[in-house]
């Protein structure tokens, strides 16, 4: 049976955009090169802890990923976390500082010198003089704030969501629609407040204060829907090695450790990382593997580590601590996913996902795990007074993490796209498209299954049943 459409990939963009074409009534067969779909996205379960692989929640305004757990038959089980949950903590000067998450807080927080408080309480009646060119993150907001918030604040917060580098991340590029929004408002705070009001604008039904979400299962629950959803047409241990353009049809040559084959069909989107993509592609797009390769992201180390709840001094009453870097620990945070979302961990345990690695530590999958472990044990230890061994443990290495916005990411990957529109019934998605969050990512998948569905549509041959 033929498919009409090949998606190449099957992490969260590919498995957005194959359920898409799917809903349209299109044949779709799904190649994934790794064990089992999700990509980065799963859940390991050990007895009754759950720890996630990757991403461990998304922001209640996700309607993208709502409306695909929808498709997928999961929308009961979204979950949404705690109230406490709110609560976030820095670590520095060997204490755990509450994140102020209002003017009153963060006159009264220890986090930042009071000079500091004042400077940042002050921003939105600051003039602005944005310098012309395409500014760092970094001396964005140290231009309107000053250093010390991009250490104490920025630093902690960019390591989490990107595991980043502040001085390299484009601010344009990793925070776009704060950018702009900052630049009309001429003030950052303003323009953080326009953008809030605007998320609630197009999410009106979205719990408000910044909950989060995940599946009750945990996140890798969506994958394994998806598998269940596909049967046969998503094959795992599958990798796209070649694809090539034959009249109106592409061929995609694949191999698995059984053998190989190859599938035909009159559209593809290619929803592997950047890296993988660039291969692919170079025969149907040539030039466009240089600007491929480039794409940076980052290798990380994700432990997962269950401890007895009297082992623990700290209340771990929230979503969790960063660290800034100036801190000197090898660990870049650790999240608290029992105190987030129930189901993590049993009675009188308590759940940690810890994340080693990101742009200041390329070297991380060069170290021992053992080495990596005895480290974050300590630096627990001195963070919340956990003591002893940890009941459960589990690890997960990433060598390609999270991409890297570095400035001027977007204008060449919005190239690169602009190559692949010239061909009909191609199209590219992923986390190196249109932004890492699992919404952003999803929405690129879903974007990709629109253009092949715009371009070839109802053109095309019906499919074979
Ligand atoms: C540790 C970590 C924590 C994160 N935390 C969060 C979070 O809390 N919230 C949030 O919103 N986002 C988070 N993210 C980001 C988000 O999870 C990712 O950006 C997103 O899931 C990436 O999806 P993707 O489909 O683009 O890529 P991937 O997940 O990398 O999937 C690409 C797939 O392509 C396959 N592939 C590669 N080459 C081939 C080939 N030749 N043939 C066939 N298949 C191939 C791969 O095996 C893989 O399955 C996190 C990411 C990581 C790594």
């Amino acid at each position: 049976m033929t498919a009409r459409a090949v998606v190449i990939g099957a992490g969260l963009a590919g498995i957005a955009a194959a359920v898409r074409l799917r809903g349209a009534g299109w044949r779709v067969r799904v190649l994934e090169a790794g064990p089992r779909a999700g990509g980065v996205v799963g859940t390991e379960r050990l007895g009754e802890w759950a720890f996630e692989t990757g991403p461990n929640s998304f922001t209640s305004s996700a309607r993208s990923l709502r409306g695909l757990a929808a498709a997928l038959g999961l929308e009961e089980e979204i979950v949404a976390s705690r109230p406490e949950a709110r609560r976030r903590y820095v670590y520095r000067g060997a204490r755990m500082h509450p994140l102020p998450s209002s003017p009153p807080g963060l006159l009264t927080s220890r986090l930042l010198t009071l000079g500091a408080r004042i400077r940042v309480l002050a921003e939105p009646f600051r003039g602005d003089r944005p310098p012309g060119r395409p500014e760092s993150l970094g001396a964005w907001i140290g231009r309107r704030f000053g250093d010390e918030v991009v250490e104490r604040l920025l630093d902690p917060f960019v390591s989490g969501v990107y595991g980043g580098d502040v001085g390299r991340l484009g601010a344009a590029d990793a925070f776009p629609a704060l950018y702009a929004a900052a630049g009309e408002a001429g003030s950052v705070v303003r323009g953080a407040v326009r953008t809030m009001r605007q998320a609630r604008r197009e999410a009106p039904d979205a719990p408000r204060g910044g909950a989060l979400w995940s599946l009750a299962g945990g996140l890798g629950t969506l994958p394994a829907a998806a598998e269940a959803a596909f049967g046969a047409d998503l094959r795992t241990g599958a990798a796209a090695r070649t694809l090539a353009r034959d009249g109106s049809r592409f061929r995609v040559a694949w191999e698995s450790p059984s053998g190989g084959d190859e599938e035909e069909a009159e559209a593809v989107v290619c929803a592997v990382p950047a890296v993988a993509a660039g291969p692919l592609l170079e025969g149907l797009l040539p030039g466009v593997s240089a600007a491929l390769g480039e794409v940076e992201s980052v290798p990380m180390r994700v432990l997962g580590l269950g401890f007895r709840r009297g082992d623990v001094t700290h209340p771990c009453d929230g979503f969790g601590a960063l660290v800034p870097r100036s801190e000197g620990t090898r660990l870049l945070g650790v999240l608290w996913p029992s105190s987030v979302f129930p189901g993590r961990a049993p009675a009188g345990g308590v759940a940690m996902t810890v994340f080693v690695g990101g742009a200041h530590d390329r070297d991380v999958l060069e170290r021992p795990l053992a080495e990596d472990r005895g480290r974050v044990l300590e630096e627990l230890g001195a963070m919340l007074g956990v003591r002893g061994e940890p009941a459960v443990e589990t690890a997960r290495e990433w060598p390609r993490a999270v991409t890297q916005y570095v400035v001027g990411h977007r204008a060449r990957m919005a190239a690169v796209a602009s190559r692949a529109a010239e061909v009909p019934g191609l199209a590219l998605a992923g986390n190196w498209l249109a932004g890492v969050s699992m919404e952003d990512t999803v929405a690129s998948g879903e974007a990709a299954a629109g253009r092949v569905l715009a371009t070839v549509g109802s053109a095309g041959a019906p499919s074979p049943a």
